[in-house]
């Protein structure tokens, strides 16, 4: 399921406009909203909207390992550490994944100890990211679609009022 930001009704049940503000007002809301942290919905209480079912339970597997066991610093074989488990929400649905961390045996190394996870875990999702690469540049592309219908949308109400105008002068 995807975040509610990204479902045309929220932005349209917003309050930030009246429907009669200006294009400069709604590109300063937006660039403020860019600045700023995301306006998730909140409830009349104050404190951010909470997560109200379960999350799906995971319909994938997938186990990531490092394509490279050797050290980077020193050279030497390390040893798998422990295993790091994460659920992703993608397009495709939710998948559990299981990480391979190594480290290094060394303690000569400077990396002594230090863990080496999958180079693939950052094509899934970013650090601590709940959603995948590909459902955020979705909300990504469906914002942008939204926000230029939107601003075109403004240009032809300012054009018709515009015409309206010249023609009661
Ligand atoms: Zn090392």
């Amino acid at each position: 399921m995807l975040p509610a930001f990204s479902n045309p009704i929220y932005w349209s049940n917003r309050d930030q406009c009246s429907g009669a503000c200006s294009q400069e007002e709604v590109q300063r809301w937006w660039r403020s909203s860019l600045s700023s942290s995301w306006h998730f919905p909140v409830e009349k209480r104050g404190s951010p909207m909470a997560r109200k079912q379960t999350r799906p339970s995971a319909t994938q597997q997938a186990v990531l390992e490092p394509l490279q066991t050797t050290c980077r610093a020193c050279g030497s074989h390390m040893r798998m550490g422990h295993h790091s488990h994460r659920t992703v929400t993608t397009l495709q649905g939710v998948t559990r994944l299981t990480l391979k961390v190594y480290r290094c045996r060394n303690t000569q190394c400077p990396r002594f100890h230090q863990p080496t996870r999958p180079e693939e875990e950052g094509g899934w999702a970013l650090p601590h990211g709940e959603f995948g690469l590909d459902v955020i540049a979705l909300v990504g592309t469906l914002l942008l679609s939204l926000i230029k219908s939107y601003l075109s949308l403004l240009d032809q109400v300012s054009q018709s009022r515009a015409g309206q105008d010249a023609s009661v002068l």
